[in-house]
């Protein structure tokens, strides 16, 4: 007893953080009164009734093994079974988070390589894969510029933030603390060296960029805009969410990125949506490593650890180790395919984005760029004198069995509609995706009622926008 009594005191010390409200009893909290005196009504269906049931109601929803997501990779791309299974095995989903290092050393070194892999990949020095999502690694990555400007004596209060930006970007800014200045892109839709000259002042921490941009542009003065930042001593942030586009191509670091967060479940295969789950590791250069979250997984040449001995660190962003099977299955993905498979998935997603690019660009208005990275965005205003909106063509989509692409994103382009098909769809799967946006851009101006009250097809048919949020019925 003395031994586990000091066992458990030891995990407390170590691994759960001190209460920091007032300790009650469970009575207190809860009307003992209110506990069900009979059991409650359950309906209890057949084996046969049950799978119905589910299969009724999967059939009624869409998913990656039903069809195309014509906004892939941020939406959902194909994530192989065998990252699931694996990821499932009881050796990994019977891990308690508070078991000690020395029986969790599989687990650990499936993270510290995970970690390796990310830093080869990016170029970038060190990491930490605690961030639970994009958005949350955005946070992590500020947060650590702050504390790096800190530790200077510098109080430097501007984010750069490009006009394509993600929404998530300024948001995490102003979160950390920052004041969000917006960057004209040029016609191109990209950054002009120029303008970031002329916004730049010793008050400027950081620009946050997004490479390739969310038009689906590269930001081919991306090393020009790092020298120009660094020659005032600020950073440059890159927002990793398109890294399906660069892959075994080009690295972050190579073109002097400071701080990148990863969309694990974006580029490496954990299906996502409907807030989760997601895992945004940071890798940062050599310069900001003491300012990690700790721990950081190590490795001592025998085992591998937590390390909370990071001199700058800015704390926990995560409880525990932040989303393990999410990294599980970005681990079995990138072993799968290894370094060569990576840069052959980039390959594949780039040229079937600009098959399509330059099939659709002969019906659709393509107001930036020629040919496009992963993805491309078009635009709907052409079809406004049809009274026929972006939003139209989406929900006409799903007529034609396509998840609808992200719409009225990025803010630049009026009418926006994005597109980026992935690397696993077929040649078959592009030209009917082709074949359906041809027929609807024709059904627009022939039969733009059809297009506007579309879609006619699905389970429920055109809602209401506002009511659907606000009045959720999860019970049809
Ligand atoms: C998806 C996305 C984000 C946010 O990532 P989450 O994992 O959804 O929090 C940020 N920036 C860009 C460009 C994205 O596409």
């Amino acid at each position: 007893m003395e031994l586990l009594d000091k066992y458990i005191g030891k995990i407390k010390k170590d691994y759960i953080a001190k209460l920091d409200v007032e300790e009650k009893p469970i009575e207190a909290l809860f009307d003992l009164g209110e506990v069900r005196e009979k059991p409650l009504l359950l309906p209890s269906p057949s084996e046969p009734e049950l799978m119905r049931h589910f299969v009724k109601l999967s059939e009624e929803n869409y998913h990656i093994d039903k069809g195309m997501y014509p906004l892939g990779s941020c939406t959902m791309k194909y994530n192989p079974k065998v990252c699931e299974d694996i990821a499932r095995l009881p050796g990994f989903i019977g891990i308690h988070p508070e078991a000690p290092e020395s029986q969790i050393q599989g687990a650990l070194q499936l993270m510290y390589e995970l970690g390796e892999f990310l830093k080869e990949i990016s170029g970038l020095d060190a990491i930490t894969l605690q961030p639970e999502a994009g958005a949350h690694g955005e946070l992590t990555g500020l947060l650590i510029t702050r504390a790096y400007f800190k530790s200077r004596n510098e109080d430097r209060k501007i984010v750069l933030v490009p006009d394509t930006a993600h929404g998530t970007n300024p948001a995490s800014s102003s979160r950390a603390g920052f004041v969000v200045e917006k960057i004209k892109s040029n016609l191109d839709g990209i950054l002009e060296p120029d303008s970031i000259r002329e916004a730049m002042s010793e008050d400027v921490a950081v620009l946050m960029i997004t490479n390739p941009n969310t038009l689906g542009i590269f930001e081919t003065h991306i090393a020009e805009l790092a020298e120009i930042l660094h020659s005032y001593g600020a950073l440059l942030y890159m927002d990793g969410a398109n890294l399906n586009a660069l892959m075994g191509k080009a690295r972050s670091g190579d073109f002097g990125v400071d701080i990148m967060h990863f969309n694990l479940h974006k580029t490496f295969s954990t299906p996502h949506g409907g807030g989760g789950p997601g895992s945004g590791p940071v890798a940062v250069c050599s310069k900001l490593s003491s300012f990690l979250p700790v721990p950081i997984i190590d490795f001592d040449g025998e085992k591998y650890y937590f390390n909370r001995d990071l001199q700058n660190s800015i704390g926990r962003v995560s409880a525990f180790y932040g989303a393990f099977s999410v990294m599980v299955k970005a681990y079995v993905y990138i072993r799968l395919l290894g370094g060569e498979g990576l840069e052959e998935v980039t390959e594949q997603a780039v040229i079937n984005s600009n098959y399509l690019l330059t099939k659709l660009k002969e019906v659709y208005n393509l107001p930036y760029g020629k040919n496009c990275m992963h993805e491309f965005v078009l635009s709907g205003s052409d079809f406004k004198e049809f009274g026929i909106r972006t939003l139209d063509i989406a929900k006409r989509l799903l007529d034609y069995g396509y998840h609808a692409p992200t719409v009225y994103f990025p803010l630049i382009v009026p009418e926006a509609l994005m597109i980026e098909p992935t690397e696993t769809e077929s040649k078959e799967s592009l030209d009917g995706f082709i074949e359906a946006m041809i027929n609807i851009s024709n059904e627009a101006k022939k039969y733009p009622d059809k297009v506007k009250h579309a879609p006619s097809n699905t389970p429920v048919g055109r809602l209401d926008e506002v009511k659907v949020n606000r009045e959720l019925n999860v019970r049809w």
